[in-house]
């Protein structure tokens, strides 16, 4: 009874509106779309599983990235660990920032992709003009880019290091490599 109510609730003003549509109705529904996708992703089965829960956060934007941090006064101030030159939120930290991208650029070459991928919380698929195999490599290895993004800014945090790019990125290449191998991916990528 009360989720009929609820959803009466939900649909009352699209009722109420003299242009009554029921694309509308059914996108309001569904809830975000983007959303939905983005969890296709985050659990996707060639993905690494150790690497889905990082996804996952970034996802639902609960890690404790330095804005977070600042409001509740733990951090002085809200620079990015890894660059350094721009507030350290979530689509700054794993696309925009200097040391992400360069990360993600190797990646797109070894992987043949041409196309704009996009901040992590856009990232839409059917853009990557791959073929369904191709598209599980890309997956694998986004979610470990994520993973080790995270990790090096960590790794800044504890030690005051960050990996160069192109160690981070042999790792990604090993680990999505292994992966695929383990579970048989018809995918053929460059060492
Ligand atoms: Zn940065």
């Amino acid at each position: 009874m009360r989720k009929i109510c609820q959803t009466k609730d939900i649909l009352l003003p699209y009722i109420q509106q003299s242009e009554y549509s029921i694309k509308h109705v059914y996108e309001t529904c569904q809830g975000d779309m983007t959303r939905f996708r983005w969890d296709n992703i985050v659990w996707h089965r060639l993905s690494i599983p150790q690497t889905r829960f990082i996804l996952w956060m970034v996802m639902n934007d609960v890690l404790k990235i330095k804005v977070k941090l600042r409001k509740i006064g733990s951090v002085s101030d809200d620079l990015c660990t890894l660059c350094g030159l721009r507030a350290e939120t979530v689509d700054h930290l794993f696309f925009q920032c200097v040391f992400s991208k360069s990360c993600l650029e190797l990646l797109k070459a070894w992987l043949n992709i041409r196309c704009n991928i996009g901040i992590l919380s856009k990232l839409d698929s059917r853009k990557w003009g791959v073929n369904k195999a191709t598209k599980g490599a890309v997956i694998a290895t986004l979610a470990c880019l994520a993973y080790q993004v995270w990790k090096s800014r960590n790794e800044a945090v504890w030690m005051g290091y960050v990996r160069p790019a192109h160690t981070v990125v042999d790792h990604i290449k090993f680990d999505v490599r292994t992966r695929l191998k383990a579970l048989d991916a018809a995918v053929m990528l460059a060492d």
